[in-house]
C-alpha cells in the first residue's frame, strides 16, 4: 500500500482506470532540468529554444546551439524530449532577425513563418539538434511553432526528415491549424496544442492584455471544442496529441483535455503533482463525460462548475 501512494506521487501518469496520459514538463534550457526530475516528469514536452536566440545580433552558431541542446538531451537520455524550433516574433522579438516595424507583430511573419524569409535559421537549427542528439539516447522529437496550414507542415516534415531526424510534429496554435488537425496528421507525426496562443488567435485578444484576461480563459468552450476536433483527429488515426500551453496545468481541467483526447500534458514542473493526482481521480469514461459537458457549457464560469 505505501508503494501503491507513493507511485500515485511519481509514477507515470494515469487516470484511475489505468489509462496513460503522459505528464512531460516545459523547459527553457539545462538549468530546468531538476526541477523536471524533482516532480519525476515522463520528459520534456516542450523545449522551448528561443533562451539562446535572445538579445543576439548575431545568430547563435551551430556549435553553441549543439553545446546548449546536447546538455538537455543528455540529461533526458532515454526519456522522450520534445524540442521546439525558433518561436521568434510577435511577444519573442529577437533582435538578429530585424523585424521592427511590423505592425501588428502577432499576426506578422513569427514562428515557423520566418522561415520563408531566412530558411537557413532553420536548416541550420535542425542540422544542430540532430548532431546534439547523436549517442545522447534521449528519444529526440521536434515540432515548429505558429504553423497554419497542411502546407507548412508538410515543409517542416520534410525539412526535420533531411536533418535525418525521426518525429516531426507541429503546434497547434491557429484556429485554421486545428480545424484541419485530420489533414495535418496526414503529414506529421504529433501535434501539440499551445493553448496560450490557440487562445488568443481564436479569442482575438491579446495574451499580454490582462482587461482581456475572461477571453483567454482555457475553459472557454470554444477553445474546448477546438481541441476536441485535434483530439478527436489523434484517436482516430492513433497519432499523439499533446497540449503544452497553461491550460495543461490546471488540475481540474486535467480530465476533461484527456476526455477530449489529449494524449500527454506539459507544463511547468511545479504544477505536474497535483495534475497527476486529479487524473489518477477519475476513470478515463468520466473523463470523457466531463469533457463533454465542459463543451456544451454557454460559458468558462459553468463549464468549470459542471466539471468541478
Ligand atoms: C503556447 O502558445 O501555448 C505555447 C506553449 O507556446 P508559447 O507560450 O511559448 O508561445
Ligand atoms: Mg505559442
Amino acid at each position: 500500500q505505501a508503494a501503491a501512494a507513493v507511485s500515485g506521487h511519481t509514477g507515470p501518469g494515469q487516470t484511475a482506470d489505468g489509462y496513460a496520459v503522459k505528464l512531460f514538463a516545459n523547459v527553457g534550457s539545462a538549468k530546468n532540468v531538476p526541477g523536471a526530475d524533482e516532480v519525476h516528469a515522463e520528459g520534456i514536452g516542450l523545449f522551448r529554444t528561443e533562451l539562446l536566440f535572445l538579445d543576439r545580433v548575431q545568430e547563435p552558431t551551430l556549435a553553441e546551439q549543439v553545446t546548449a541542446y546536447r546538455e538537455v538531451f543528455t540529461a533526458m537520455a532515454g526519456r522522450r524530449v520534445v524540442i521546439r524550433t525558433l518561436d521568434a516574433g510577435a511577444d519573442k522579438p529577437l533582435p538578429f532577425l530585424n523585424q521592427e516595424g511590423e505592425p501588428n507583430p502577432a499576426l506578422g511573419v513569427r514562428g515557423l513563418r520566418v522561415a520563408r524569409r531566412r530558411p537557413q535559421v532553420l536548416t541550420t537549427q535542425l542540422a544542430a539538434i540532430a548532431e546534439a542528439r547523436s549517442a545522447t539516447g534521449a528519444d529526440v522529437w521536434v515540432m515548429a511553432p505558429m504553423v497554419s496550414t497542411v502546407a507548412e507542415a508538410t515543409a517542416f516534415a520534410a525539412a526535420v526528415r533531411d536533418a535525418g531526424l525521426p518525429k516531426a510534429g507541429v503546434m497547434i496554435e491557429v484556429p485554421a491549424a486545428a480545424l484541419r488537425a485530420a489533414d495535418l496528421l496526414k503529414v506529421v507525426d504529433f501535434l501539440s496544442i499551445g493553448t496560450n496562443d490557440l487562445s488568443q488567435y481564436t479569442f482575438a485578444a491579446d495574451r499580454m492584455c490582462g482587461d482581456l484576461a475572461d477571453l483567454l480563459d482555457p475553459w472557454q468552450p470554444a477553445l474546448l471544442q477546438l481541441i476536441g476536433v485535434c483530439g478527436a483527429a489523434g484517436r482516430a488515426v492513433g497519432k499523439p496529441v499533446g497540449v503544452c500551453g497553461e491550460a495543461a496545468a490546471d488540475p481540474a481541467l486535467a480530465p476533461v483535455l484527456v476526455g477530449l483526447g489529449v494524449t500527454s500534458l506539459s507544463m511547468s514542473p511545479r504544477a505536474l503533482p497535483a495534475v497527476r493526482a486529479s487524473l489518477a481521480g477519475h476513470t478515463e469514461g468520466e473523463c470523457r463525460r466531463l469533457a463533454e459537458l465542459a463543451v456544451a457549457a454557454p460559458d468558462p464560469a459553468q463549464a468549470r462548475k459542471l466539471v468541478t
